[in-house]
């Protein structure tokens, strides 16, 4: 299985919910009301967490293909 990296980019999320309500194990609203991928950490302009199953790369998929503004990207790494 391929490890692939789950990038956020939090300041242009538009806090609409989405990602929590379909992937709750990775996703949740901070206190602030915007997403938070749980376990990952700041790297520059975004946060990131690396993967290693094929189940969290398609519940992350799904995170993905619902975000409305194209805020959460999915990395295969070599
Ligand atoms: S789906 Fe996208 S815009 Fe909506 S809360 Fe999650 S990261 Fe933010």
């Amino acid at each position: 299985m391929a490890k692939f990296k789950i990038l956020h980019f939090k300041e242009e999320c538009i806090s609409c919910g989405a990602c929590a309500a379909i992937c709750p194990e990775f996703w949740e609203m901070d206190g602030e009301g915007m997403a938070q991928l749980k376990e990952s950490k700041q790297v520059g302009d975004h946060w990131e967490r690396i993967i290693d199953t094929e189940d969290a790369r398609s519940r992350n998929q799904e995170a993905v293909d619902a975000c409305p503004v194209t805020v959460i990207k999915l990395e295969e790494l070599e």
